[in-house]
């Protein structure tokens, strides 16, 4: 079935955020990446673009105005004489985006039309910070490259899975009914890839695997998966809910939130207070950044370690939770920065629960820093991996199949599912 679509094809992968864009340039079939770079601190004065190609770097350091003056000069880069990789940007084949929130509407990729703009508009109330700039994204590549498919890659895609007890919050039900509050979970692209990574490395078939994965980076989720769908997740209506994270609380009592506003915190000030003071940065009032936490904690800041055991205390609690919810657990997963390099973290974590079956081998955990890696011991009855996600490769994945006319999965009922599966290990030059 692959071989039908394995015609040759560059596929752009861009990540448009408000302050950065993201890119990767991939041939595909094999995901091989031509170029990749980003452009930063957009809307600034010191914007800068750094493009990686044939392993040099090239900057270009000059104001960029917007998402659209970003798109404009990665397109410009890709295609300079000196550093592009492209002779010319008509080269491009299809275009992949990111879109952080799909609501109920997108339960799989999609190819990009009128239709899927409005409801990516629409969908900006429920992700403010976010689907407008990856519209802008999506807009300022349909301009540069009319004649080319443009695909949008929802990060909520592959909760859709999620039945209603779980996704419903205990609120009036009307809410739901007027304003979609529900949990729709985050995330998703990159708990999908690690979990059908898992399948496969486990000789398994991506149904066939129940699985935790926690996605630790900056943003932090756990998701259940069970028979290779999302059933649980611990984001919510937006990124805010679950494990706390780099500034976010995660989930907290929402009678706080009155309180504070009695105390005369207006709206935006408690926004402000929960996605951007909280977490790691509000509980050591020290920083953000998980390695400055473990170097401070481990100089005996005190703060620094609460932040830590915080941490993993909610971790744990999640995780001890989704075991019950699946009933049997074949693999616990890490990825994100602090789950792909924390060899601390992740012992601490394991080390936590071990009552559901998992067993660390400790040096197996040193030896897997940043690299794909089973680090359980031989005895462990529950797998656990270090997978480095790979959000971009998923997203060129879908974007080249839908291009060549094949639907991606996400879900079972899918019947198409087979395709991404061959994909996947085309990808990583293996059988699953
Ligand atoms: P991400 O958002 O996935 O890029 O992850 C960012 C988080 O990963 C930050 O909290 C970093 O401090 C953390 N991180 C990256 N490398 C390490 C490391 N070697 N040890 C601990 N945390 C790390």
């Amino acid at each position: 079935m692959f071989e039908r679509i394995a015609a040759k094809m560059k596929v752009l992968v861009i990540n448009a955020g408000s302050s950065s864009v993201k890119y990767y340039l991939y041939q595909m079939p094999g995901a091989e990446v031509l170029a990749r770079g980003l452009v930063e601190k957009i809307g600034e004065e010191t914007s800068a673009l750094s493009h990686y190609y044939h392993g040099k770097i090239h900057t270009i350091t000059s104001k960029v105005k917007d998402v659209q003056k970003a798109i404009e000069l990665i397109l410009q880069t890709l295609a300079d004489k000196e550093v592009g990789a492209l002779q010319q940007i008509s080269e491009i084949g299809a275009v992949g985006h990111r879109v952080v929130h799909g609501g109920e509407e997108f339960t799989d990729s999609v190819i990009i039309n009128e239709k899927v703009i409005a409801s990516i508009k629409k969908f900006a109330d429920l992700a403010p910070l976010h689907n407008p700039p990856n519209l802008d994204g999506i807009l300022a590549a349909q301009h540069h490259l009319p004649n080319v498919k443009q695909v949008a890659c929802f990060d909520t895609a592959f909760h859709s899975t999620i039945p209603k007890v779980a996704y419903m919050y205990a609120l009036p039900y009307e809410l739901y009914e007027k304003y979609g509050i529900r949990r729709y979970g985050f995330h998703g692209i990159s708990h999908r890839y690690v979990a059908r990574r898992a399948a496969a490395i486990m000789g398994k078939g991506k149904y066939d695997i129940n699985a935790i994965t926690c996605h630790l980076g900056n943003g932090c989720s756990v998701t259940a998966v069970k028979e290779g769908e999302s059933i649980d997740t611990s984001m919510g209506l937006t990124p805010l809910e679950g494990v706390p994270m780099g500034t976010r609380s995660g989930d907290l009592d929402p009678a706080i939130l009155f309180y504070l506003a009695g105390k005369g915190y207006d709206v935006n000030e408690l926004n402000t207070l929960c996605n951007k003071q909280s977490g790691l940065l509000g509980l050591s009032g020290i920083s953000n950044d998980m390695r400055n936490l473990q170097e401070c904690a481990r100089k005996g800041d005190a703060r620094a370690k609460l932040a830590i055991d915080v941490f993993c205390y909610r971790i744990k609690k999640y995780v001890g939770a989704y075991a019950a919810v699946l009933d049997t657990v074949d693999a616990v997963v890490f990825t994100g920065g602090i789950g792909e390099n924390s060899v601390f973290m992740r012992e601490k974590i394991c080390n936590s629960v071990t009552q559901i079956g998992v067993q660390l081998d400790l040096t197996k955990n040193k030896d897997a820093v940043a690299k794909e890696a089973e680090i359980n011991t031989k005895d462990s009855k529950v797998k656990v991996f270090v997978i480095p996600t790979n959000e971009q490769a998923a997203i060129a994945n879908d974007t080249y199949k839908l291009a060549n006319g094949k639907q991606p999965i996400v879900s079972k009922q899918n019947p198409s599912g087979n395709i991404a599966q061959e994909h996947m290990e085309t990808l990583h030059g293996r059988k699953g």
